[in-house]
């Protein structure tokens, strides 16, 4: 205990030991609350391990932005067109897909920070690759924020495709016309800083009632009254499964790294073929500068990273919290031993 504890402890004597019992029965009560809710983000947190580790299919994904570059590297090759999500659509629409390529689309999902997606585009710029950022209105951030507001605005102005990763579905507790209500009300708050063409469903939760996207399934009037272009889900997958039934391209595949899955990102685009077209979902969130190894010599993921920082936070706060109720239990029982003793056993 400090001299500073001391001094306070002392000064709650002279007011009387009742006052104290009081002070430390509360300080133990709100200590043990914390104590709890650490708990439960300790089950949560071993519940994510789990699914995790469900989601593993290979050993050789590092999410680390050097890895990103050479994945940008692989992208920037003679035999690959690389389009954002709106491109794609629209060359459809227009009879112009670059079959004679491998078409990669390039979507984003920005989830939760900004800052990660600086970092992303950042990479994108320097390797001449543009791709399509999909921004939420109601997620953690603030797109009214100036920083955040100026860089969607030099994204768009770049040649990045801004979209709305759109959640209203979920937002109005699944009434469909509150949701078509929300959804323009977004729209437009996102038009005032950036054009939008296409929208992206966020999954609020793993089992929604109702997936976002379901309010278009609805309503399909929805894409002209709001002049949206495409669905990344709805209009992509739509589009991918005409152009393999007619014949026109060999195969699609959809690799995303939800979950923090690990995929053999550039394996994968050097194992399609002329004709193939990869539909590519990348969560900036998902990935970091560095890597901690955590097995002997193997590269490492970012979610085994992620966890690895989680769980030694909550090590660390674990240890100082048991530390403090263990101190909060000692002076109460301290207390009551003085009581019974009297203050002369100290
Ligand atoms: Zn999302």
């Amino acid at each position: 205990m400090s001299g500073e504890d001391v001094c306070f402890v002392r000064g709650f004597h002279l007011k009387g030991s009742a006052w104290k019992s009081v002070f430390f029965l509360s300080l133990g009560f709100i200590i043990g609350v914390v104590y709890v809710a650490l708990l439960i983000n300790l089950a949560q947190f071993s519940s994510n391990q789990t699914l995790y580790q469900a989601t593993r299919e290979s050993p050789n994904l590092t999410c680390t932005f050097d890895y990103y570059e050479r994945l940008l590297d692989e992208m920037g090759k003679e035999r690959y067109a690389v389009l954002r999500v709106v491109d794609f659509i629209r060359l459809y629409r227009s009879d112009s897909l670059p079959l004679d390529k491998v078409i990669v689309i390039l979507r984003h999902d920005v989830d939760l920070s900004p800052s990660l997606a600086y970092k992303m585009a950042d990479l994108e710029v320097k390797h001449g690759i543009r791709s399509t950022y999909h921004i939420r209105t109601r997620g953690p951030y603030n797109i009214l924020e100036r920083r955040f507001h100026n860089w969607l605005k030099n994204l768009s102005d770049s040649g990045f495709e801004i979209g709305l990763h759109y959640e209203t579905l979920y937002y109005s507790n699944y009434n469909f016309t509150e949701a078509e209500r929300l959804l323009e009300l977004d729209l437009n708050l996102l038009r005032s800083i950036v054009p939008v063409y296409t929208v992206c469903s966020h999954g609020n939760a793993p089992k929604q009632k109702h997936i976002n996207y379901e309010v278009f399934v609805r309503n399909p009037s929805l894409y002209s009254r709001l002049r949206i272009e495409g669905e990344a889900y709805l209009t992509i997958f739509e589009i991918l499964r005409e152009l393999k039934t007619s014949g026109i391209i060999r195969d699609y595949v959809y690799l995303s790294d939800t979950y923090r899955r690990d995929i053999d990102w550039i394996g994968c685009l050097r194992n399609a073929s002329i004709g193939e077209i990869i539909y590519i979902l990348i969560h900036p969130d998902n990935w970091r500068s560095s890597l901690n190894p955590l097995r002997g010599g193997s590269s490492e993921t970012c979610g085994l990273e992620v966890l690895q920082e989680e769980r030694m936070v909550f090590v660390r706060d674990r240890r100082i919290f048991s530390e403090l109720l263990k101190r909060a239990v000692a002076e109460v029982m301290d207390l009551k031993f003085k009581r019974v003793r009297g203050p002369t056993e100290l």
